[in-house]
């Protein structure tokens, strides 16, 4: 029995984030990996970035999904032929792989036939995803300025620490920016602050050391306790604001009262109480 989290579906208008999209690389591991694509069915060609429908479909015909890598908020699949197959998941995008003779989800977008009676398709309610073929990962990452990304072993302290040195702007927006660091969107940014119990929209130059080491320790925290294979919503840790982002809810913490707030364009969740401003 397969399982998928979707977390992202349950809070409404929640991008995938990194720890999502670490699970689907986990799904895809358990489902389609080192399957045989016999045909593609792109039903939505608006998906396909600097392709076109027909070039996508025969580079993929019986093309096998060799091996996989995230980076930020990409999933990188290696093609036996060397090109590597690269999916961004947008605003709700997710994978669904299922049997042939099983009804096909809504909304999906592009289908991948399987040489043993499956399919895999990316679903996606709303139009931002992509999906796209590359030669090489390094480069594409190049390309789109990515920072590094926010869970791996090259961003340690130290380099987590240079980042900021000088920086303006409020630490919330900072971490979201994916040319500063790859992964993290909305919820997370809120996830990882209100663990830290740091103000999202405190300024970057009033930080203590102290209190920046604080975020990168729970960034850490809360992306291995996000990841942890088969962790269900109700099942993440109770300190977890993610089940809580309700105004008026109660602080999991504290039991202090969440709030919401909107600066610069961005919504922040956040409990008065625990995250004072400065
Ligand atoms: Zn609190």
């Amino acid at each position: 029995m397969v399982f998928i989290r979707i977390v992202y579906q349950k809070n409404k208008k929640n991008m995938p984030e990194l720890p999502d999209v670490e699970v689907f690389e986990h799904y895809f591991n358990y489902t389609a990996l080192h399957k045989k694509v016999e045909k593609v069915n792109v039903d939505d060609d608006s998906i396909l970035e600097n392709i076109s429908p027909r070039s996508f479909q025969m580079r993929l015909k019986d093309e096998k999904f060799k091996s996989t890598s995230r980076y930020g908020k990409y999933l990188f699949i290696e093609l036996i032929r060397d090109e590597i197959l690269v999916i961004h998941f947008g605003m709700t995008g997710y994978l669904k792989y299922y049997k042939n003779e099983e009804k096909s989800p809504e909304y999906e977008k592009l289908i991948f036939n399987l040489n043993n009676g499956f399919k895999l398709a990316y679903v996606c309610t709303r139009k931002f995803g992509l999906l796209s073929l590359i030669d090489n990962q390094q480069d594409f990452i190049e390309k789109h300025e990515l920072g590094p990304d926010a869970y791996s072993d090259d961003l340690n302290w130290n380099n987590f620490k240079k980042i900021f040195e000088g920086r303006r702007g409020s630490i919330k927006t900072a971490i979201m920016n994916q040319k500063i660091i790859a992964g993290i969107g909305n919820v997370y940014s809120d996830e990882i602050l209100f663990q830290a119990k740091i103000y999202p929209f405190s300024k970057i130059d009033i930080l203590s050391e102290k209190e920046l080491k604080e975020i990168y320790k729970k960034m850490n925290w809360v992306f291995k306790k996000a990841i942890e294979p088969n962790v269900e919503e109700d099942k993440f840790p109770k300190k977890f604001l993610l089940s809580h982002r309700d105004v008026g809810a109660k602080c999991p913490i504290c039991g202090g009262t969440i709030k919401s707030e909107k600066y610069s364009g961005r919504t922040a969740y956040y409990c008065e109480d625990h995250q004072k401003k400065k």
